[in-house]
């Protein structure tokens, strides 16, 4: 669970270093730190692969690095300060070694643009998502002791044929981008300012991204997106370009199968993927309930292949405030979509993201919140408090009214509901058969592997002769709100 501003954080990928294990002693070293989303860290490792066309490799210590790159995330308040106390950390080793070069990338990048060269001298680089191509000269240039910046959003790019650098996963699950931007507007959302507008990757580089996973050992691919049922191929571009009446009819499948064929929508492309071989399992991240059609379902429970879940944040569990977040759906319309999912997949696994305390919420609102994840049972979810961010409709238009300490209570029922929740569900898996995809080796075990259910969720067993990669069936025994414990059978 990931719990915000709160004493059980499990943030544990934040401020990872990724770094790629390779033995050319000569070669210039990069620091590569990551911040925020899965898409950031999918990200990292295009950033990696471009300076390794320009002579870098990754190195997992600044002492010997001659590049320190922060790829950031702006979505709340606290993702920023921590870049900035970070930066600060720099500065004796900057003042050492003057020619060192630190670059801060990403969202927070985009967002404060020429602030962050202002703000914090010693910064060198200033990149943001859609300029990655562009390192290699930001480096040359900061290497003549100028500062460089390219904060250029695209309405194009998507990285499409660049084959990322896999830093630091295991070699069995990856992740792969299938669209940039977002287009949604949610009032508290900083995404659409510092990712651009939505676009789509073409499918083919796609499945092509996949095949070289699956023929590298990787046995499970997670499909990133801000929206993923928003996804639409129809040959590049921004999809804002396309009439809505089109775009609408082609996600629903309503075009005539002539003018259908020419687009390729998120079921299409799962389909694609899931032909790729039985033993390649798919997931995906964000599904988004203002887009989420039947079709992406019915694709789901025909494949085995695809797991049973789906994250849909839902926010809010209240219509009033729900539209002032500009999420497009009612509580109403949300429960609609769980019921589908619930009868169309059966046993799938559903998490959430929640935020407490936004502009304006009543107790009797965040009641409703709470009444909300009761109903669906959610197996998991992402909590947070409300943190209002410059620029997005919110900041500009409403009161952030709630004071912090009640933001904190609501978000501290919040969390206390799920992991009620999240045992509830985690006891009704006792004593069944799960097929699982180990992982690692387990943290607290030597003699126990991990690995996750089609549902997500994490399963601990005895390692017996069995390796990362290998499906195993267990028979789970225990649990905890956490994770499923059992034995493996034949
Ligand atoms: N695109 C997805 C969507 O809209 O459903 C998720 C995007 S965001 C990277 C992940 C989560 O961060 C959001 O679902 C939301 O719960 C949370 N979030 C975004 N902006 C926030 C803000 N200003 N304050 C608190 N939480 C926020």
């Amino acid at each position: 669970m990931y719990f915000e501003d709160n004493n059980i954080v499990d943030e544990s990928r934040q401020g990872e270093v990724l770094i790629k294990e390779t033995k050319n002693r000569t070669a210039k070293k990069l620091y590569l730190e990551s911040y925020g989303c899965a898409m950031n860290f999918s990200d990292s490792e295009i950033i990696a692969s471009i300076m390794a066309k320009s002579g870098f490799q990754t190195t997992n210590t600044t002492d010997d690095a001659d590049v320190i790159f922060l790829n950031t995330c702006a979505i709340r308040e606290n993702a920023e300060l921590r870049i900035w106390q970070r930066l600060r950390t720099f500065r004796t080793q900057k003042k050492q070694k003057p020619d060192l070069i630190i670059g801060v990338l990403g969202c927070m990048a985009e967002r404060l643009k020429t602030q962050l060269l202002e703000k914090e001298k010693l910064v060198d680089i200033v990149v943001g998502p859609d300029s990655y191509r562009d390192l290699p000269n930001l480096i040359a240039t900061a290497e003549t002791g100028q500062k460089a910046i390219n904060v250029l959003l695209s309405r194009e790019e998507t990285y499409a044929e660049i084959s990322p650098v896999r830093l630091g996963g295991n070699g069995i699950v990856g992740f792969i981008s299938i669209m940039r931007g977002c287009d949604n507007m949610c009032s508290f959302c900083v995404v659409p300012f510092t990712r651009g507008r939505e676009r789509s990757r073409d499918p083919e580089s796609i499945v092509a991204e996949a095949c070289e996973l699956f023929e590298n050992g990787y046995k499970e691919i997670t499909l990133l997106g801000q929206n993923v049922d928003s996804y639409l191929w129809f040959g590049g571009g921004p999809k804002k370009d396309l009439p809505e009446e089109i775009t609408n009819k082609a996600l629903a499948h309503q075009l005539p199968d002539e003018e259908q064929k020419k687009y390729t929508t998120f079921a299409d492309l799962l389909e694609l993927l899931a032909r790729i071989h039985p033993d390649l399992r798919i997931r995906f991240s964000t599904s988004n309930p203002r887009d989420m059609t039947d079709a992406v379902l019915h694709v789901m429970a025909k494949h085995e292949n695809i797991c049973d879940y789906v994250h849909l944040p839902v926010q809010s569990g209240n219509s009033r405030i729900l539209e002032k977040m500009n999420r497009g759906y009612t509580r109403e319309q949300y429960m609609h979509h769980i019921e589908s999912i619930r009868k169309i997949i059966p046993g799938c696994s559903i998490s959430t993201d929640i935020i407490s305390g936004f502009c304006s919420e009543t107790e009797e609102e965040h009641q409703e919140t709470l009444s909300m994840m009761e109903w669906v049972g959610y197996d998991y979810a992402y909590m947070f408090k409300y943190s209002e961010r410059p620029a997005t409709l919110a900041a500009r238009q409403y009161k952030d009214d709630i004071p912090e300490e009640v933001k904190a209570r609501r978000l501290q029922e919040i969390i206390d509901l799920q992991i009620k929740l999240s045992h509830q569900s985690n006891l009704k898996d006792l004593q069944k058969v799960h097929r699982v995809l180990a992982e690692n080796v387990s943290k607290r075990s030597e003699r126990h592997l991990s690995g996750r259910n089609s549902q997500n969720k994490v399963v601990i067993f005895p390692r017996n002769n069995y390796k990362p990669g290998d499906y195993v069936n267990v028979l789970v025994t225990d649990c905890t709100s956490a994770t499923l414990i059992g034995n493996v059978v034949d």
